[in-house]
């Protein structure tokens, strides 16, 4: 009897109907929330336990290394198994072992490296200046998204056509002569990585056959954003005999930018015959939570077609906060977190999920004046900082001298007189006589002028030095070495701003990582390398120390598969979300509600959502309209937050802004799915007024007395209605601005 199988019981009848599944390829097509995860884990543990898999013959992926992880810890408790049986991982992940395992037949050397995208992106301007082109009319980046788009599809340069486009031919023939410079450095990009075991596994049919015959067992999560090589790959992994597994839900496709292909899910249903299951209970969100959320992708069209439910009923509504402006938003966040963390609730259980990266630095900067940990995922990775990856260049040439990219990066850093003339030189000799960096430039040495000379000879026995003095030694202990002795440490301590002090900080980081790096199970590198690969590859998950408390900040495209009991969505605007460029494209726009999706249904109990009506961004200030996404939501499951109003004075005059309030719509009005009109109470329309002083509270230059600040001249009011600010120069406490509302000011000159 299934039902009592320990295994299943925790699981409702679809989730078991979809464990117990037949051998065979499988999807399990569901909404978010609704197990998916959970399913794929105690397929893969029902696959052990009752059908005699065993651990080594089951191939796992997900899509961060934190899930496989957490896969990886939780089948191993299910089944009481040892540590490391499993081969659980991303796409890239598993590429990477399978390379590292058969870089001969791979065509690799065997020190190989990876490109990070920043590395990639260096490497592309070099070649590109190298063969004399503009950076204008060849852009790095559009050359290097070229490039990754081909491989993402599976198709090297030689398989495109250039159909008579000038331009298309120029990409076709960079995108050749880059792999070739790849190829000569032993370096491979993160989309080289999955083109290039495909291709080891799709030529080397005795190695295909041994990985067959070992994975009985593909189980994938996520499936929705595979893109057209990983689709390839799965298909080739598992041959016509395999039983796929495969978990996704086409609502939450959000990496189409990125190669992602929702459509993998239907050629996966065809090609393989797969048996489908449904699972439309969800556990994770309230009642209100959840319906918002299909409130919302209820406008997409061409959906697979599933509706949500859930057991749950009501729960808190929806909170929407209009800032004034993106300070007033991150006050806003840290003010109710506060309020969570005096009633007992741990920080790590909120999350601030936000579209771009560039929104973090005003939680950033709040959450440092709060006091309150944080922690940010993904944006600029760890690994990714400079100082860090200055240090890993060096170590990277202690262990593969003509590593050029690592050359380039740290040869005069810190500085040591060797001038850009003399690089040039070195550069030179490299092209000329196909040579690395490193060969080149013990060969150019004797024509060089004596102080050049000396201070490149001086580079060169660093590092020879640093790599005799590191072989052998623990791992913490070679970072911290070459951190010492490569002089980066002194060049960061001299800063003098306190960036410095950061950095420092940071590369004494790194030797915690290092000392607490532990290998994946059953990866066979030396402790070096495997930690650079590591660095690499790792998708800056790894800066969440483990067992502290921490708020976590992060996009909703490294939010996927998460959950949270309370959830921040900011920066709700058009123009930011969804964003200036899908606002008008109808592929675009849906792949953003999805996001929306995705960022809703992250929220267990308590979702709150804000926007701001001026935000300092990219340089620059920006007024932007509310995202048609809150006009989208019902209204009824939302409570509007708006600062108490304690003045008697009126704050508006006729005219100038509360009429139009009730014109201006939300983002959705405009479109065709038609959203809710007016579905809120009216929003201030105005923006920033520093008008003459007619419709100010007080004339500038007023005097004013505050109950703590005491007296002061108000010099400046910024924004109107509940979000009007003042800014005040006290005589004891100096200048600051106060939300006016709340400010309680009274006139101090009687007049
Ligand atoms: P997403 O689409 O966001 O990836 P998912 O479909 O993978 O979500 P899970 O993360 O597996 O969903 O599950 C969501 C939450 O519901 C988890 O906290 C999980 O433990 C819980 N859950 C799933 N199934 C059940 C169940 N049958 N009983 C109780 N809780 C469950
Ligand atoms: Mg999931």
């Amino acid at each position: 009897m299934p039902a009592a199988h320990p295994l299943l019981a925790p699981l409702n009848e679809a989730q078991r109907a979809a464990v117990s599944a037949p051998l065979g390829p499988t999807l399990v097509l569901a909404g978010a929330g609704s197990g998916k995860t959970r399913v794929l884990t105690h397929r893969a543990a029902w696959l052990i336990h009752e059908c005699g898999a065993s651990p080594q013959g089951l191939l796992a992926v997900t899509f961060t290394n934190k899930a496989a992880a957490e896969m990886r810890g939780r089948i191993e408790t299910l089944l009481d198994l040892p540590g490391g049986a499993l081969w659980i991982g991303t796409f890239h992940g598993i590429a990477h072992r399978l390379l590292r395992r058969h870089w001969r037949e791979a065509g690799l050397p065997q020190n190989f490296q990876i490109l990070d995208d920043d590395d990639q992106h260096r490497l592309v301007r070099k070649l590109l200046k190298e063969q004399g082109l503009d950076e204008q009319r060849w852009v790095p980046r559009e050359v290097q998204g070229f490039i990754n788009r081909e491989k993402d599809e599976g198709r090297r340069a030689k398989h495109l056509e250039d159909r008579g486009d000038a331009t298309r031919r120029e990409l076709i023939r960079l995108y050749t002569l880059y792999q070739k410079r790849c190829d000569q450095l032993g370096v491979l990009d993160f989309a080289e990585l999955l083109l290039r075991s495909f291709e080891a596994l799709r030529d080397q049919p005795q190695l295909l056959a041994a990985y067959r015959h070992r994975f009985a067992h593909v189980l994938v999560d996520e499936f929705q954003d595979t893109n057209g090589i990983q689709y390839q790959w799965v298909k080739l992994i598992c041959g016509d005999a395999g039983r796929p597994f495969v978990v996704g839900d086409d609502d939450q496709s959000i990496y189409r930018w990125r190669g992602a292909r929702v459509e993998n899910m239907q050629h996966f249903r065809r090609d393989f015959g797969a048996t489908v299951y449904k699972l439309e209970q969800n556990y994770r969100s309230t009642a209100v939570i959840l319906g918002a959320a299909n409130e919302v992708i209820r406008r997409n069209e061409d959906r697979l077609g599933k509706e949500l439910w859930t057991e749950a009923r009501g729960g808190e509504p929806i909170r929407l906060y209009a800032a004034f402006n993106e300070r007033d938003e991150a006050d806003f966040v840290i003010e109710r977190i506060r309020e969570q963390a005096r009633q007992g609730q741990p920080l790590t259980g909120c999350a601030v999920l936000y579209r771009s990266n560039a929104q973090s630095r005003a939680f950033e900067e709040a959450l440092v004046a709060a006091r309150i940990p944080y922690r940010v995922y993904g944006g600029l990775r760890f690994f990714e900082r400079a100082e860090i990856k200055d240090t890993l260049a060096y170590l990277r040439l202690t262990q593969t001298r003509s590593d050029d990219v690592s050359f380039e990066r740290v040869v005069n850093l810190p500085t040591r007189g060797i001038g850009q003339s003399t690089l040039e030189r070195v550069r030179e000799v490299a092209r000329q006589r196909e040579l690395s960096l490193w060969d080149a430039a013990a060969a150019t040495l004797p024509s060089l002028p004596p102080r050049a000379a000396a201070a490149l000879l001086a580079f060169l026995q660093l590092v020879d030095r640093l790599a005799e003095a590191i072989g052998g030694q623990p791992l913490q202990d070679q970072v911290r070495h070459v951190i010492e002795t490569s002089g980066l440490r002194e060049h960061h301590a001299r800063e003098k701003d306190n960036k410095g002090e950061a950095r420092v900080e940071n590369l004494d980081e790194l030797v915690n990582a290092a000392e607490a790096f532990e290998p994946e199970p059953g990866d066979e590198l030396p402790p070096l390398a495997s930690f650079l690969a590591h660095a690499t590859l790792e998708s800056g998950e790894m800066q969440a120390a483990q067992g502290s408390d921490y708020v976590q900040l992060m996009t909703l495209h490294s939010a996927k598969g998460l959950e949270f009991p309370t959830v921040f969505l900011v920066g709700l605007e058009e123009g930011l979300f969804p964003s200036e460029r899908s606002a008008f494209d109808l592929e675009k726009l849906p792949e953003e509600r999805r996001l929306c999706y995705v960022g809703i249904t992250r929220a267990m109990q308590r979702l709150y959502l804000t926007y701001a009506e001026s935000r300092r961004i990219y340089g620059r200030t920006e007024y932007r309209a509310p995202s048609r996404f809150l006009g989208e939501i019902p209204p009824q499951l939302v409570e509007e937050i708006r600062p108490r109003l304690s003045v008697s004075r009126p704050l508006h005059v006729p005219g100038s802004g509360q009429e139009r309030d009730h014109e201006r719509g939300w983002g959705g009005r405009q479109e065709r799915s038609g959203g809710n009109p007016r579905p809120l109470a009216a929003q201030p329309a105005s923006r920033s007024r520093q008008a003459a002083g007619e419709d100010l509270p007080f004339k500038l230059g007023t005097r004013v007395r505050h109950p703590k600040f005491g007296e002061g001249i108000v010099l400046r009011f910024e924004g109107n209605g509940a979000h009007q600010q003042v800014q005040v120069n006290f005589e004891r406490a100096g200048q600051k601005w106060l939300m006016f509302a709340y400010a309680n000011l009274q006139r101090a000159d009687g007049g």
